[in-house]
């Protein structure tokens, strides 16, 4: 099988041919469809953060695809179904994490394309207990970005516990940013959508964004401030400095969603205004295997969009240089499938909405 491999975090990855593996108990082998191309992945093939992954490895944690083998004692999925093969890769579910309902939680736990091996290859194992179904009906291209930015962002609106008088800014309308907008819409708050990029605002409008602000023109936090602050605010930004704005744009008793990860790690929080704001500042990990289902159930009802660009594999690393670029509107989405026997689209479909 075909796999792009990390042999350096100094060099470009590999293209190369690696022997099939087989599952062993309780994992799949799973046929790759899609798999989305998420900022982690970078960082992954940089070796950017401290704890890095142990070389070589395959990265990528939103593939999408058909199982083709199942290993001992997997009871679901079968084989012929589509799944989707998340970050959360497996976790102990002994954990007090694990049986509170936040596995995305767990110590014990393995990431795909991380600490295991994953979807930038024609095959994947996957533990049986950690994939997702993948409804009849959605296309397998979106699929691949729902499973990381699409559960990360739906998880986000959760957990700032949006409801349906809220102001929700956006800060960073990228890969993330697009679905985390349509996921406050859904959950009925007005959204405020803010990044540096008039094309990105442009989308963030159509998928449901009432106000647009570009910071470059315009300072988002004295417009949040004219609306009576943000109730809540989600940072998908891959620089600090919008982090800062979220927490002074929001009113008293406002929440702050970190969700991007950038590599400039800190911001200055003002103790005395938190405490007498009751200021709420809080993380938010990827989503559980029931969150995943949820954000499936919301595409198949076509109460979501996913705008992506297509790449082939080959292009891996230019897909990763124009990604850090920010030349990408949303997500890279490399199809994996045999070209002639999808019987569909060349290669390059520039700005999908479908
Ligand atoms: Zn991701
Ligand atoms: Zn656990």
């Amino acid at each position: 099988m075909r796999s792009a491999i990390v042999t350096d975090f100094l060099r470009p990855l590999e293209l190369c041919e690696r022997p099939t593996p087989h599952p062993g108990p309780g994992e799949v082998l799973v046929r790759v469809e899609a798999s989305g191309l998420c900022h982690t992945d970078i960082h992954a093939a940089h070796g950017d953060w401290p704890v890095k992954p142990s070389l070589p490895f395959t990265p990528g944690h939103e593939g999408v695809g058909i199982v083709e083998e199942v290993g001992a004692g997997v009871v679901t999925p079968h084989v012929g179904d589509r799944v989707a093969v998340p970050w959360l890769g497996w976790a102990c579910g002994a954990c007090e994490w694990c049986i509170s309902g936040w596995e995305t939680l767990c110590p014990h736990q393995r990431n795909t394309g991380y600490s295991r091996d994953g979807s930038y290859a024609d095959l994947m194992l996957a533990s049986a207990k950690y994939v997702v179904r993948v409804p009849d009906g959605i296309d397998p291209l979106d699929a691949a970005p729902l499973t990381c930015a699409g559960v990360t962002t739906y998880k986000a609106v959760k957990v700032a516990g949006v409801r349906p008088t809220d102001i929700v800014a956006v800060f960073g309308v990228g890969g993330l940013g697009h679905l985390a907008v349509q996921y406050a819409r859904i959950a009925g708050g007005v959204v405020v959508a803010i990044d540096v990029r008039d094309e990105k605002l442009e989308m963030a409008s159509q998928l449901g964004a009432t106000y647009t602000v570009n910071a470059l023109r315009e300072d988002p936090v004295a417009f949040l401030r004219d609306l009576g602050g943000a109730d809540s605010a989600i940072v998908t930004a891959a620089s600090p400095g919008p982090f800062r704005q979220a927490f002074d744009s929001l009113r008293r008793g406002g929440r702050l969603v970190m969700v991007g990860l950038p590599a400039e790690n800190t911001i200055e929080v003002p103790i005395f205004q938190t405490v007498l704001q009751g200021i709420t500042v809080t993380g938010s990990i990827v989503g559980t295997r029931l969150d995943l289902t949820e954000v499936f159930e919301l595409h198949a009802r076509g109460l979501t969009k996913v705008v992506r660009v297509t790449r082939r594999l080959d292009d891996v690393n230019e897909a990763m240089r124009a990604v850090e670029a920010g030349e990408i509107d949303a997500r890279v989405v490399f199809d994996m499938r045999d070209v002639e026997a999808a019987g569909v689209r060349d290669g390059v479909t520039a700005g999908t909405v479908s």
